[in-house]
């Protein structure tokens, strides 16, 4: 579903990524570890084009991501392909971003209705749906304002997924919560694991990491320092750097 080749992304002088490769199947959960600022943000935003790749290669789903090949040549694909690309891509961040004059049903509606342009009842009915997938079946009427962190960062889920993304990626979505609310937020995205979701998540959450995900990266300085299952990267890993690591966050 995903595949990164030797994926470099630069902000002027600063290499960030200095060649990642990565594969994930459909239906994978792949786990993102590593210090900050070792480019793990910065990789996920280039799986959607968020951020735009100086080298290698990116696909989602056998197609490449932000560009199309001809011959040797890369050629960037226009705004409105970028955009039906990255509709394919649900993502979720730290910080909630819903839009606050909303309430949770209408942020969730939102996208399908403006961006897909799917007729309001359908979108409604799909989007209460999800609102009781995340157990938040009570609350579609209140605005975010009224919402615990945990709920809204529930709301953000449920708005992602009303796109029908084929890949979601999630952006340290807990770290913004107070302890008692990360929970609630882990049960949902586990769910969404076991339904088939194909998903990567960057987190400091081990014990979500150890438990989800089929692969586990960790990466330092702009590379995959190691991948593997979740008992090898993270019980047993093969490196100092990851091993320095996982005795300063666990
Ligand atoms: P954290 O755990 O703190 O979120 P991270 O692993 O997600 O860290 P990134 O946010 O990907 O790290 O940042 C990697 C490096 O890229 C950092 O040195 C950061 O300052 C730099 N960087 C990220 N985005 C930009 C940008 N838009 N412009 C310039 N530099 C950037
Ligand atoms: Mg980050």
């Amino acid at each position: 579903m995903v595949r990164a080749e030797g994926v470099h992304k630069r902000f002027g002088r600063n290499e960030v990524l200095k060649g990642i490769d990565l594969e994930i199947q459909p239906r994978q959960v792949c786990c993102i570890v590593g210090p900050s600022g070792s480019g793990k943000s910065t990789f996920l935003r280039c799986i959607n084009h968020l951020d735009k790749i100086d080298g290698g290669r990116l696909w989602v789903d056998g197609q490449l991501v932000g560009y199309r090949q001809r011959g040797d040549k890369l050629h960037e694909l226009r705004t409105s392909e970028v955009a039906a690309q990255r509709r394919e891509i649900g993502m979720v961040f730290q910080q909630f971003n819903l839009f606050p004059h909303m309430t949770a049903l209408e942020n969730v509606m939102e996208a399908p209705i403006h961006v897909k342009r799917e007729s309001r009842s359908a979108v409604r009915e799909r989007s209460a749906k999800l609102l009781d997938r995340v157990g938040l079946a009570d609350h579609s009427t209140k605005y975010p304002s009224q919402l615990s962190g945990g709920q809204q960062q529930r709301v953000a889920i449920a708005r992602a997924l009303a796109m029908e993304p084929k890949l979601m990626l999630f952006d340290e979505p807990t770290s913004a919560l107070d302890p008692e609310l990360v929970g609630e937020v882990l049960d949902v995205m586990r769910q969404l694991a076991l339904d088939g979701m194909t998903m990567v998540v960057v987190t400091h959450e081990m014990s979500f990491a150890r438990e989800v995900a089929d692969l586990v990266v960790f990466m330092d300085a702009g590379v995959v320092v190691e991948a593997g299952k979740p008992d090898d990267v993270l019980t047993r890993p093969q490196h100092d750097r990851t091993r320095t690591f996982l005795q300063r966050v666990l």
